[in-house]
Order: C-alpha cells, then structure tokens, then sequence
C-alpha cells in the first residue's frame, strides 16, 4: 500500500496479492493495475453519501504487523485478503477503515463520486507502522512522513476520524508524557 522509503528495501510487486486473482469486490472497487511496486491502486465504482456504509470488511485473517496488514487492536492485526488492501493512504481520504465494526464507510466530510479513489488515512488504524513513508497525496493539509498515529498526538491528529484503539493510545502517550 504505501509508497516506501528510500532506507526500506525495496519490495518487490511479486509481494503484492496475485494481481491475477478475480475482482473481490465487483461494481464496487475497480483495482487500478499497476507492475511497479505500491503503484496499484482502488478506485470507487459507485457513488454514495458522506458517512455511508460502502461495505463489510469480511475475510480477514489475523497476522503479523507487516505493510499490507491492518491493525485492529493495541496489538493485533489482520491481513484484508482483499481488493481493499489496494486502499492507500491520504491525508485527505475518501473512507474510513472502522477495524472496530469491521466496516469500510464513506468519510463523513463529503460523498463518494465514482471514480475517486479509495484511500483512508492510515494513522486512524496504525500506531507505528511497519514502513514509516513519504506521502504525496498532494493534500494542502498532507502530514509528509507518515508513521503511524504514535506522536502525532491530538494537534496532529485533529479533524481525523480515528479508530477507538488509537484513541485510547493517544490518550495513554498524553497521560505518559504529562507524567500522570
Ligand atoms: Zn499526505
């Protein structure tokens, strides 16, 4: 998902799903094919309102924190074993990752047109990520580096929806760093 930087090895696309497997999500997600590397990404079938249901995260299998993984816990993650890992990051997303409800929904900020691309913002999901990246959505409000939720504290994270469990660590870093 994420672009890599220049000190991570890069990774090559073979690592990437099957780019041959069937469309998990058909009508819904359209997977821009790319071969380089973190070069594939989701685009919007439909249209939908600001703060919809756009769909149930189903068959997704616990496993280690890795660059296709998602956290949904302190300390879990799962990997999405679906077209939604061709979801990348902005710092100005489409959708939400809900880890909680295991449900993908429309920010609630703006609708989806069809055709935008699907992307979320990974810090509402990923406390330290496993490949810190440079961003470039191109957004006037882009963070740069992304590396997860950890120390971006609330100033950093303010107009995020965030997951509950990142809150929650958030809330622990400022009580840590309030020496309380
Ligand atoms: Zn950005």
């Amino acid at each position: 998902m994420p672009v890599a930087i220049q000190d991570q090895p890069p990774t090559p696309p073979t690592a990437k799903p099957a780019s041959t497997h069937p469309p998990t999500h058909p009508g819904l997600i359209h997977v821009h094919r790319s071969d380089q590397a973190f070069g594939s990404f989701a685009i919007s079938s439909v249209s939908l309102p600001a703060g919809t249901l756009f769909t149930k995260i189903t068959g997704a299998t616990p496993s280690e924190k890795a660059y296709t993984s998602v956290q949904v816990s302190a300390d879990s993650h799962i990997e999405l074993n679906s077209d939604l890992v061709y979801c990348n990051h902005s710092c100005d997303p489409s959708v939400v990752f809900d880890m909680e409800k295991m449900e993908v929904r429309v920010v609630d900020e703006r609708p989806l047109s069809k055709g935008d691309p699907l992307t979320f913002f990974y810090p509402s999901s990923e406390w330290e990520m496993d490949q810190a990246f440079d961003c470039t959505c191109g957004s006037g409000k882009c963070k740069g580096v992304i590396r997860g939720a950890k120390g971006m504290g609330w100033e950093g994270l303010k107009g995020y929806w965030v997951n509950g469990f990142i809150g929650e660590l958030v809330r622990e870093e400022e009580r840590e760093k309030n020496g309380q």
